[in-house]
């Protein structure tokens, strides 16, 4: 790179700033950061890398790239019923990344951070060959032993979903060039739902005590939901048709069904998919109307069976759907949706 600054002054230059609002982040200038929870909170914590090329396309701007990068971790934290507070960013940068980068980079996490009021406590730089390589540990709190977790569901649990699915697998694929959208405010709609997905900060902790077990949709609605079941010892039976999709889904996928089946195997989506007692059915739907957060009663949990799928999606009739690698197909050459 022409004019590489040296990393400290990379580091009070552009991301400093971000520090502001966390005293144990001591400005960036110490080995480390502290962080305190509130008394009686337990501290929640995880952590998402994301590579470019392989989660972003390679010509993402820096600012969706830093945003996406926030808010996929923001999700994980939301789905555990926690409120995220602060991160730290440790970074890859090949040398295409320059001053101006980093700048419209900043700029995007110093948005989302006073979006969803969280403070950068620390990090790591380095230069690589490869690509950028961007992982961010959030933190979050919750109140002592509350975090829902993946494995407290029990057969008889009805299965929710928060928002619409599907949306960010066809907004990469149009990203790509894969599939085109006939109506262009359809594409921008379906292309912000993967670019800048929109954590479900208040629908998850409003779940707490409430959902049995919970899980952000991060691998695809099958995948996740199939974790909850892995982690509870249970299965699931989900309704194709209660699914929830956007406008904008239904009328780029018509009666494709390949397409169709995709939108519950895509993944990005970063909803929440959860399981709760069919006792919390109205406290369930107060909660959406609090939060303005659709969330739609899709399938129910049963036993676990010796040799039967962990998730299995059923038609109108009730007859299983296969949903191996059907959605896959419409993506390879010779697909007349390839333009
Ligand atoms: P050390 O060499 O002691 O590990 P560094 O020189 O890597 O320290 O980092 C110095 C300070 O800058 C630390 O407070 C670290 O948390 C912070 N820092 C480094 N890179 C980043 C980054 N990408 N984002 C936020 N803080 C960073
Ligand atoms: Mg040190």
């Amino acid at each position: 790179m022409a004019h590489r600054v040296d990393e400290f002054t990379l580091i009070q230059r552009h991301f400093a700033p971000l520090s502001v609002g966390a005293p144990g982040s001591l400005a960036l200038r110490d080995d480390a950061a502290w962080l305190r929870p509130e008394a009686g909170n337990d501290l929640v914590v995880s952590a998402d890398a994301i590579v470019g090329d392989v989660h972003f396309p390679a010509n993402t701007s820096a600012g969706d790239i830093a945003r996406r990068a926030l808010r996929v971790n923001l999700s994980d934290i939301a789905a555990k019923g926690a409120r995220a507070c602060a991160y730290t960013l440790a970074l890859q940068l090949p040398d295409f990344v320059d001053d101006a980068w980093l700048s419209a980079f900043a700029d995007g996490l110093a948005e989302d951070q006073d979006r969803f009021g969280i403070f950068l406590l620390g990090g790591d730089t380095t230069r690589t060959p490869g690509p950028l390589v961007l992982t961010i540990n959030i933190f979050g709190q919750i109140s002592e032993n509350n975090m829902i977790m993946r494995s407290g569901a029990s057969a008889g649990d009805d299965v929710y979903v928060t928002g619409s699915i599907g949306d960010a697998t066809l907004g990469l694929a149009l990203v790509r060039s894969e599939l085109r959208a006939v109506d262009p405010s359809d594409t921008a709609f379906l292309e912000a739902r993967f670019l800048r997905p929109d954590p479900r900060v208040d629908a998850g902790p409003a779940l707490v005590g409430i959902a049995s077990a919970a899980a952000d949709v991060s691998d695809g609605l099958v995948a996740d939901l199939g974790h909850i079941c892995a982690a509870s010892g249970v299965a699931a039976d989900i309704d194709r048709d209660r699914v929830p999709h956007s406008d904008a889904a239904h009328r780029l996928v018509t009666d494709d069904q390949p397409l169709r089946i995709r939108l519950l195997t895509g993944g990005d989506d970063y909803e929440i998919v959860f399981t709760a007692p069919e006792a919390a059915r109205d406290s369930i739907s107060a909660i959406a109307a609090n939060t303005g957060v659709p969330m739609t009663r899709i399938g129910r949990v049963t036993p676990q069976t010796a040799d039967g799928p962990a998730v299995t999606v059923r038609d109108a009739a009730g007859g299983a759907i296969e949903v191996g690698h059907g959605g896959y197909r419409h993506f390879e050459e010779g697909d007349p949706r390839r333009e």
